[in-house]
C-alpha cells in the first residue's frame, strides 16, 4: 500500500496545449480517488502522468514518498488497466496472468500460486487454458485485473477500464472491483467520464475541468454542493 501524493503538476504538450493545470491531490493509502470529468479535460494525461508513462512538465507525484520519475519502470510498484483490456492474443489467459511476473523473474511457485488465487477471485478458473478471442468482454475485462492482480502492486489505475461493456455488466464489473480494492486495500485511482461510476466508486471524487480541479471531495459532498 502507498499514498500519493501529486503537487502542483502541470502538462504542457508541444503546442503548448495546458492539458494539466497545477493539480494538487493528496491520497491516502487505500483510498479510491476517482478522476472525473468531461472528455479533454485531462483525466488520461493526469493518470499517465502518475504511471510514469507520460512525463511531467512541472510539479512532482511522489508514490510512498518515491518520486516517480526517478524510480525505474520495472521497479514502480503500479498495476494499470485499460480500456482496450491490453491482452496477449496469443496466449491464453494463464499465460496472460502470469506474464508480467515472469517478466520480473518472480519464482515459478510463486507465480503459479499467484494466478490460481487471482484466476479464484475473479471466477476465472474454467477459461485458464483459453485464448482472449474465445472469451467475452467481461471475461476479458476480469483478465485485465488479473494482471494486475497477480503483481500485488501498491496502487492500481484504471483508465476508463469499463466504458467497453454493456451496461450491465459494467454495474456488475463496477461492484466488483470495488469489493476487490477493498479486500486488497490497494490505493487505487480510477478514470471515467460516468458520473454514476465515479459516485458509486469513489471514496473521493476529483472534478477535472479544463485540466483544473473543480471539486474535490466524497461523493456527497460533490453533488450536494449547489
Ligand atoms: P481526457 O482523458 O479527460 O479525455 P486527455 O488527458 O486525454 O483528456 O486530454 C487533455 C487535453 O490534452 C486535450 O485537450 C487533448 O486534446 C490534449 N492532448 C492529449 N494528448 C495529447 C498529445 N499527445 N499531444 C497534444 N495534446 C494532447
Ligand atoms: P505488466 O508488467 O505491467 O503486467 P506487461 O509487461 O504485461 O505489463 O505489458 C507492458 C506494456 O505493454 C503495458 O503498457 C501493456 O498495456 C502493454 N501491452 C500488454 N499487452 C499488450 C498487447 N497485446 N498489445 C499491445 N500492448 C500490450
Amino acid at each position: 500500500m502507498a499514498s500519493i501524493d501529486i503537487n502542483q503538476v502541470s502538462k504542457i504538450y508541444d503546442g503548448g496545449v495546458r492539458a494539466v493545470n497545477s493539480v494538487d491531490i493528496q491520497i491516502n493509502d487505500g483510498e479510491f480517488i476517482v478522476l472525473v470529468g468531461p472528455s479533454g479535460c485531462g483525466k488520461s494525461t493526469l493518470l499517465r502522468m502518475v504511471a510514469g508513462l507520460e512525463s511531467i512538465s512541472e510539479g512532482v507525484v511522489r508514490i510512498a514518498d518515491r518520486v516517480v520519475n526517478q524510480v525505474e519502470p520495472a521497479d514502480r510498484d503500479i498495476a494499470m488497466v485499460f480500456q482496450n483490456y491490453a491482452l496477449y492474443p496469443h496466449m491464453t489467459v494463464r499465460q496472460n496472468l502470469a506474464y508480467g511476473l515472469k517478466n520480473r523473474k518472480t519464482p515459478k511457485d510463486e507465480i503459479d500460486a499467484r494466478v490460481a488465487e487471482a484466476a479464484r477471485m475473479l471466477q476465472l478458473e474454467p477459461y485458464l487454458d483459453r485464448k482472449p478471442r474465445a472469451l467475452s468482454g467481461g471475461q476479458r475485462q476480469r483478465v485485465a485485473m488479473g494482471r494486475a492482480i497477480v503483481r500485488k502492486p501498491a496502487v492500481f489505475l484504471f483508465d476508463e477500464p469499463l466504458s467497453n461493456l454493456d451496461a450491465k455488466l459494467r454495474v456488475s464489473m463496477r461492484v466488483e472491483i470495488r469489493k476487490l480494492q477493498r479486500r486488497l486495500g490497494t490505493t487505487s485511482i480510477y478514470v471515467t467520464h460516468d458520473q454514476l461510476e465515479a459516485m458509486t466508486l469513489a471514496d473521493r471524487l476529483v472534478v477535472l475541468n479544463g485540466g483544473r480541479i473543480e471539486q474535490i471531495g466524497t461523493p456527497l459532498e460533490v453533488y450536494n454542493k449547489p
